[in-house]
C-alpha cells in the first residue's frame, strides 16, 4: 500500500529537518527522506581517521538562529555548544585576536596601528547598522515586486513602510553589497594585518578576491551571527541531531539511506515522490531541502515547468571554491607568532592564516583560471582543543577551510593535484606553525567535486549559490520564486539555496514552513 503523509521533506540537511520539525509541531504528519545514511547534510560529524571525529563541512556555530533554538528546544534535546571568542590571525613572528569584545580587539588593533584603533569603533558602528539590518531581513519572506496582482503589492508596500526609517541602514547595506572588502577596510585603517584581518572574512564562501566588487557583503555577512562564535559538543553533526530529535518528539519521521529521484506531479499539482528503490510515497505538499538545481533539473520533469523558469534555475551559480581538509595529529600546532601575554588567550583554536590583503587577493589568481592556490589562506581549528571527545587521548582534530579551489581543473583532474593541494596547504601551516606538517599522522581532502558527491551538492558551494547582488533577497534562488515556493503547486523549497542562503542558520526552514503553514490555512 502507497505511504501517505502531509508533507515529504527530501533532504535531512539541517534546513529540511528544521522546516519538518515546526510542521510537526504544527500538527503534520511528516517524512524526511535523506540520501546518506545520517542527517546533517552540510552540517555533520563524521570519523575521518580511525578515532578521529571533524565537522566535515561547517565548523563554527555561530548563525543558528536564537529563535529556532528556543523555539525548537534545542539545548533540551542535546545542542551543546563552547564559545570561542576570539579568532588568531598569525604572521610569521606576531598576530593579532579579533574578538567578540570590541574594547579587546580595539586594543589589539593599537598594537599595530593608533590610527586603526581609533577608527575601530566607526568601523564596528558601520558594519553594525549593515548587520541588524540584515538580521531582521533574515526572517523576512522575501517579496515579490515582479508580480502586479492586488496582493502581492500590497505585500511590498507593507515591506517597504516596515523599513521605511531605514535609509541609512539600506545606504550602508549598498555600500557593501557593491564595494570590494579591500575597499570597505580601507576607508577606516591602513595597516595591512588589521585590514587582511577583516577581509579575511570575505574570502569564505565567495568566488572573487577581496579585491573585487561586492566581496564586501560576503565580510558583513558572515558577521550577522547572534551567537557569537562556537564549536559545537560533539561536533556539528549535533545541530542536525538535536533538530531532528525536536521533529520526532512531535512525530516526524525521518528516514535514511533513501534517494528521491523524482517528484510526482499531475496537472500542475505535486502529490508525491518516486524513490530510487522504486516506491513510490505520497503527500499533500512535497518540499525540497535540496539544491534548487537538483531540485528542479534532476527531479521535477521539465514538462511541468516553464521554459524561462527552467533557465532561470540554469542559471543559478553554484561554483565552489573551497576546499576542507581533515588531519589527526599527534600535537596542537604552534604558531610562531602566537604569544599569550600579547593576545590575552590561553591558546588560538581557531585562526585566519592570511596575513595580508595581497596574500588573499594572490591566492584567487590561479583559480580564475582553472588552477589551485600555491599558497592557500586557511583556517585552522582545534575543536578537540575544547571536546575531548573528538580525537583519542593526547591526540587531536585540525580542521581547515582554505582556498582556492575551482571546481574543474585545466588540464588535469583532483585525483591527480589533491596531493600537491595538501602539500601547499602543509607549506603554508609550517610557515605560520613550523613542524605541523611532521605531526600529521592522516588527514582527508574535500574539493568542491568531492562535496558535490557526497551531499549532492552542485558545484560544491558552501552556500548551496553566490551570495551576489543578483542571487539574493528576492532574487534568490531566482526572481519570482523567493518566497519559498515553486511553480509547482504544492511543491515547496527549504534548503540554503533560498533566502537568507548559506550557514547552519536554521532560517530558510524556518522562513519555508511559516509559508506552507499561511498556505495550509488558505487550503488544506
Ligand atoms: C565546506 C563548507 C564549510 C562550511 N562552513 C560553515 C561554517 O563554519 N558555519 C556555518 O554556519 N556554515 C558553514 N557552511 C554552510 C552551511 O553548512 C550550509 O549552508 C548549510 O549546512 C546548508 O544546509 P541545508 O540544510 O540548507 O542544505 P544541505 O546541508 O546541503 O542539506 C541538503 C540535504 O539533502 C540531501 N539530499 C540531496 N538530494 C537528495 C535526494 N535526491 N534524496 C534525498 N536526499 C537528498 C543531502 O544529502 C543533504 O543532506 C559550510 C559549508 C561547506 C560546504
Amino acid at each position: 500500500m502507497t505511504r501517505n503523509y502531509d508533507a515529504i521533506i527530501i533532504g535531512g540537511g539541517h534546513n529540511g529537518l528544521t522546516c519538518g520539525a515546526y510542521l510537526a509541531r504544527a500538527g503534520k504528519t511528516i517524512l524526511v527522506l535523506e540520501q546518506k545514511p545520517y542527517v546533517g547534510g552540510a552540517s555533520v560529524t563524521e570519523e575521518f581517521s580511525p578515532g578521529f571525529c571533524a565537522s566535515t563541512y561547517a565548523f563554527i556555530l555561530g548563525h543558528l538562529h536564537p529563535k529556532v533554538i528556543k523555539e525548537l528546544e534545542l539545548m533540551k534535546y542535546g545542542l551543546e555548544y563552547y564559545p570561542q571568542p576570539n579568532v588568531f590571525n598569525p604572521t610569521e613572528d606576531d598576530g593579532i585576536i579579533f574578538s567578540k569584545d570590541p574594547a579587546k580587539t580595539q586594543e589589539q588593533i593599537a598594537r599595530f596601528s593608533k590610527k586603526d584603533a581609533e577608527n575601530y569603533p566607526k568601523f564596528f558602528k558601520r558594519m553594525q547598522s549593515t548587520i541588524e539590518l540584515l538580521r531582521k531581513l533574515q526572517l523576512e519572506t522575501p517579496i515579490n515586486p515582479f508580480r502586479k496582482d492586488p496582493a502581492s503589492i500590497w505585500k511590498t508596500a507593507r515591506f517597504a513602510w516596515r523599513y521605511r526609517n531605514a535609509e541609512t541602514e539600506v545606504y550602508n547595506l549598498l555600500h557593501a553589497l557593491s564595494m570590494s572588502a579591500h575597499d570597505y577596510v580601507s576607508q577606516w585603517f591602513e595597516n595591512d594585518l588589521v585590514k587582511a584581518k577583516f577581509m579575511f572574512w570575505a574570502t569564505i564562501g565567495g568566488n572573487s578576491g577581496p579585491y573585487s566588487p561586492g566581496t564586501a557583503f560576503y565580510l558583513v555577512t558572515h558577521l550577522i551571527g547572534q551567537i557569537g562564535m562556537n564549536f559545537c559538543k560533539g561536533g556539528m553533526g549535533s545541530v542536525a541531531n538535536a533538530i531532528k530529535l525536536s521533529g520526532e518528539a512531535h512525530g516526524m519521521e525521518v528516514q535514511c539511506n533513501t534517494f528521491v529521484d523524482k517528484i510526482l506531479v499531475l496537472n500542475g499539482k505535486a502529490y508525491g515522490v518516486c524513490l530510487k528503490s522504486g516506491e513510490e510515497i505520497h503527500a499533500k505538499r512535497i518540499i525540497s531541502n535540496a539544491n534548487v538545481k537538483h531540485t528542479f533539473l534532476d527531479m521535477v520533469d521539465k514538462s511541468h515547468l516553464p521554459e524561462d523558469f527552467i533557465n532561470d534555475v540554469k542559471g543559478f551559480r553554484t561554483r565552489g571554491m573551497s576546499f576542507k581538509l581533515l588531519c589527526a595529529v599527534d600535537k596542537l600546532p604552534q604558531y610562531r607568532g602566537f604569544n599569550k601575554e600579547r593576545t590575552g588567550i590561553e591558546y588560538p583554536a581557531y585562526a585566519h592564516i592570511g596575513p595580508t590583503p595581497e596574500f588573499l587577493e594572490r591566492a584567487f589568481h590561479d583559480a580564475k583560471f582553472g588552477w589551485y592556490s600555491s599558497e592557500p589562506f586557511l583556517s585552522p581549528n582545534v575543536p578537540s582543543y575544547v571536546d575531548p571527545t573528538l580525537a583519542p587521548e593526547g591526540k587531536h582534530v585540525v580542521a581547515f577551510q582554505g582556498g582556492v579551489t575551482p571546481y574543474e581543473l585545466r588540464n588535469s583532474d583532483w585525483q591527480k593535484e589533491g596531493p600537491q593541494l595538501v602539500k601547499n596547504a602543509f607549506n603554508v601551516m609550517d610557515r605560520f606553525a613550523p613542524g605541523f606538517s611532521e605531526s600529521v599522522i592522516d588527514y582527508k581532502l574535500f574539493t568542491p567535486k568531492d562535496i558535490e558527491a557526497d551531499i549532492n551538492l552542485p558545484g560544491g558551494n558552501s552556500q548551496h549559490g553566490e551570495l551576489t547582488l543578483d542571487q539574493i533577497f528576492f532574487m534568490r534562488p531566482i526572481p519570482k520564486y523567493a518566497d519559498y515556493r515553486s511553480p509547482v503547486r504544492n511543491l515547496y523549497q527549504c534548503g540554503a539555496s533560498t533566502h537568507p542562503g548559506g550557514a547552519v542558520s536554521a532560517v530558510p526552514g524556518h522562513n519555508a514552513a511559516r509559508e506552507i503553514l499561511a498556505d495550509w490555512r488558505l487550503r488544506a
